[in-house]
């Protein structure tokens, strides 16, 4: 009765188990571990390139880890009173009853992108009297005393400094205020000299993906700090609305983290805010240690991530100056 798709031909109708993911490895040859030395030798300055170029590789070993990762999209929501000058805005209080905060209709952005938005609830919207102006509109001008004048700063008043009259005031003594343009008050700054504010309630929408990672444990030598700054070959996604515990993983250890890792998510932020998706990915992180011989010495390295970051830390040629040649 059901057809046949491709990748679900053991799919059972009622509960069937999905399809396993399958877990593989990928090893770098000799030559890109060696290309990879080169092109971090040269991306220090005073490295010598002559070990990584002339060095002996003696070993390679690899010691690929897993990456799990989960993603928790989320939506919350916050409402505030808000206020702006009245400039003939629609006002909608009263007319219909306010929608409650989850009902306000906001288009949500593409998923686990962070995003914020805020707007205006419907039907709160109403207009008051401006506070500090108690409508006018206006305040004062403290400088010159609501006179729109003041005494003369280059006569000092006097208007014939020295017998003559004052070219700054015309003998006047006073000259016009320039704090307030001479008009002896100035616009009120809270409702910008209209009087009357908009009030409404305003709704912030924040958009979070909350991401979480767990790397296994491996025992190369290189910290698992490193590796978060490099990728892995995917291996498995899985994006839904709330997401299960990866089945069939061959590493116990991961899949607990796993199921942890979802438990807290799925208990933690539901509490916080709407879930809106989830998603699960595991990535196989490569690492290889490379041992190789230069002038006696032995040294080595890792090569690590699927972009072939190298961590050189005894590499032998660090300065230039000190190269023997
Ligand atoms: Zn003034
Ligand atoms: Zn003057
Ligand atoms: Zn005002």
């Amino acid at each position: 009765m059901f057809g046949s798709i491709p990748g679900y031909e053991g799919t059972v109708s009622g509960e069937g188990a999905a399809p396993q993911p399958k877990w593989s490895v990928s090893q770098i040859s000799e030559a890109e571990a060696r290309a990879a030395l080169c092109d971090y030798v040269s991306s220090k300055c005073c490295y010598s390139n002559e070990p990584a170029r002339e060095s002996v590789i003696t070993d390679m070993e690899s010691f690929h880890t897993y990456r799990y990762r989960l993603e928790t999209f989320t939506e919350s929501r916050s409402t505030a009173w808000a206020e702006e000058p009245f400039t003939g805005q629609r006002v909608d209080a009263f007319t219909q009853p306010a929608p409650a905060p989850w009902d306000v209709h906001v288009k949500a952005p593409p998923m686990f992108q962070d995003s914020k938005t805020t707007v205006e609830v419907p039907h709160t919207s109403s207009v008051k009297p401006c506070p500090p102006c108690v409508g006018m509109g206006r305040h004062p001008c403290k400088d010159c005393s609501s006179t729109g004048r003041k005494m003369c700063w280059s006569c000092s008043g006097s208007g014939f400094p020295q017998g003559s009259q004052c070219l700054q005031c015309n003998g006047s003594g006073r000259i016009s205020c320039t704090q307030c343009g001479g008009s002896g008050s100035k616009d009120c700054k809270k409702c910008g000299g209209k009087g009357q504010l908009l009030i409404c309630i305003k709704l912030t929408v924040k958009w979070t993906n909350n991401l979480e990672d767990y790397v296994q444990e491996q025992s190369s030598g290189l910290q698992v700090e490193k590796l978060k700054k490099v990728s892995g070959k995917q291996l498995f996604r899985d994006a839904q609305f709330l997401v299960y515990p990866v089945m069939g993983f061959p590493d116990p250890a991961m899949a607990q983290a796993a199921e942890r890792l979802i438990r807290d998510h799925q208990s933690r932020l539901s509490k916080t805010g709407r879930i809106l998706q989830q998603r699960q990915t595991i990535e196989l992180v490569p690492i290889t240690k490379v041992s190789y011989k230069w002038k006696e010495g032995f040294y080595t390295y890792f090569v690590y991530g699927t972009e072939n970051a190298v961590k050189a830390e005894d590499y032998p040629a660090t300065c230039c100056c000190c190269t023997v040649i």
